[in-house]
């Protein structure tokens, strides 16, 4: 059975349908814009293509593809022209429409294309990692890296609907899973209580009974987060508060070389610091910092870095973030288990005890 819910931001509001298998939903939404004459792209990574085969031959039969190479590198500025190339050639025009399935290397890419593409087409997004089902494929921000930094160019295009299918999971590597785990790990900690508790019941796998509803429930948070400040400007709280985690997690990706960890594991570590933090501004007793690291730690997620990095480093490369204003970063902290907030101002040496305490030197 589908599950429907509907994300609102401001004058725009959009499906994000869950169910067990997205294909005939997928294939049912480009029957009705083939028959209204309008045209359909896909683009997607090559593995994703590889592993979703029969769905594509399902859900696409006969429209162009556009398989650009799996992982971060393709969103890159010359692959972002290619998916452009793409659609020129396939003369999209402000009719068509661009599906993007894939994770959310996919969904920032061919957003970004959509937005751009004749100043904006409609997009519709197919999320194939656990990653983008929770995070990337909501909230309508696109983008590509640039040799100075990762998502540096890119815009707010809100998709038109998002079709999660939970059985594409199946082929989804282990290590996807958890580091999109760490996102999950991440609503429960910021909104919701009874979520964390869940997650710490039971570890939650491919083959839970529950997947779907935690999902759901996952975008459902950050539907209503982003529904009340789409472009992050609200001056506490808002969107910043899905930077949990994220401020240590970006330093330390970015530090230890992209690719040494996953982005969700950069985050699990960044959640342990951001607890470390939380406890030493005494919001969080050591009690809750040891639920935190023990529900990452049973979803096969680290809670340090694996090999140390320099503090120096970490500062600067978190100075550098684009979410910092004057130099000075803007952590989210814990004010409990299930509930976060913006904080400003926070010493520098508090911070530095929670980069000591995942093992930086
Ligand atoms: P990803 O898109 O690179 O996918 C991970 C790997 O899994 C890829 O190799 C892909 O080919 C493979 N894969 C995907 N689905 C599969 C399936 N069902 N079966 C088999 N293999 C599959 O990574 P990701 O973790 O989904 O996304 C990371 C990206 O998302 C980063 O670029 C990050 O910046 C971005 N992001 C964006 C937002 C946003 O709000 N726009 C939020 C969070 C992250």
């Amino acid at each position: 059975m589908a599950h429907e819910l509907n994300v609102e931001v401001g004058e725009r509001r959009y499906p994000i349908i869950l169910a067990n298998s997205a294909v005939e939903i997928v294939r049912g939404q480009v029957a009705e814009l083939l028959q209204s004459g309008r045209k359909v792209a896909v683009v997607t990574d090559a593995c994703v293509q590889k592993a979703q085969q029969d769905a594509f031959e399902l859900m696409f039969r006969q429209q162009p593809i556009l398989a650009v190479e799996a992982g971060e590198a393709a969103k890159s500025l010359a692959t972002f022209g290619a998916v452009l190339d793409f659609l020129a050639a396939n003369r999209i025009d402000r009719g068509g429409a661009l599906f993007a399935v894939g994770g959310g290397v996919v969904g920032d890419l061919a957003g970004f294309a959509a937005a751009a593409w004749l100043r904006g087409i409609d997009l519709f997004q197919v999320p194939t990692t656990l990653l983008a089902m929770v995070d990337s494929s909501v909230g309508g921000k696109t983008g590509i890296n640039i040799a100075a930094g990762k998502n540096l160019v890119g815009a707010f295009h809100q998709p038109r609907a998002v079709f999660i299918g939970t059985a594409v999971l199946q082929t989804l590597p282990s290590r996807e899973f958890a580091a999109g785990m760490a996102e999950i790990i991440k609503y429960g900690l910021l909104g919701d209580i009874k979520l964390f508790e869940r997650l710490e019941h039971e570890p939650l796998t491919v083959r839970s009974d529950d997947l779907a509803l935690v999902i759901r429930r996952c975008c459902e948070l950050k539907a209503e987060i982003v529904a009340a400040d789409e472009r992050e400007t609200a001056s506490e709280g808002g969107r910043a508060l899905l930077n949990l985690g994220h401020t240590f997690g970006h330093a330390i990706e970015q530090v230890a070389g992209y690719g040494s960890y996953l982005h969700g594991e950069a985050v699990a570590i960044g959640l342990c610091a951001a607890a470390r933090l939380s406890q030493s501004l005494g919001y969080l007793d050591d009690q809750a910092v040891s639920r935190i690291e023990h529900v990452i730690a049973r979803h096969s997620l680290p809670t340090r870095l694996r090999s140390t990095l320099g503090l120096q480093e970490l500062f600067s490369a978190m100075s550098r973030d684009k979410k910092v204003r004057a130099g000075v970063p803007r952590f989210v902290v814990l004010n409990s288990l299930g509930q976060a907030k913006t904080q400003d101002g926070i010493p520098l040496a508090a911070a530095e005890r929670a980069f000591r305490a995942i093992g930086a030197s």
